[in-house]
């Protein structure tokens, strides 16, 4: 696998007669050394000077989440709220 590159968090599968459905991948172990911010191994979120990648269907998630392995729903709140309050919401 390719480590340099940002992690794929999924993919869309096409099926028969249904419509295509988004597969989330899930990673077990996803260490301080996983950058939540761009999806890169290696660095962590503190250490990023990326600007956070956003999912491509909903510009107000964050594309990777701590919750790629388990939803750890408040933390994903604390993140929100943090984006809000530290950046101008663009449209
Ligand atoms: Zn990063």
């Amino acid at each position: 696998m390719e480590v340099t590159k940002a992690l794929p968090t999924g993919f869309w599968m096409s099926r028969d007669n249904l419509p295509d459905t988004r597969i989330h991948f899930k990673y077990e172990r996803l260490q301080d050394a996983y950058c939540l911010n761009c999806g890169v191994l290696g660095h962590g979120r503190k250490e990023c000077n990326k600007e956070r990648v956003m999912t491509s269907w909903n510009w107000d998630m964050p594309k990777y989440t701590a919750g790629m392995g388990s939803i750890k729903q408040k933390q994903f709140m604390l993140q929100r709220r943090r984006r809000r309050s530290s950046a101008t919401k663009k449209k």
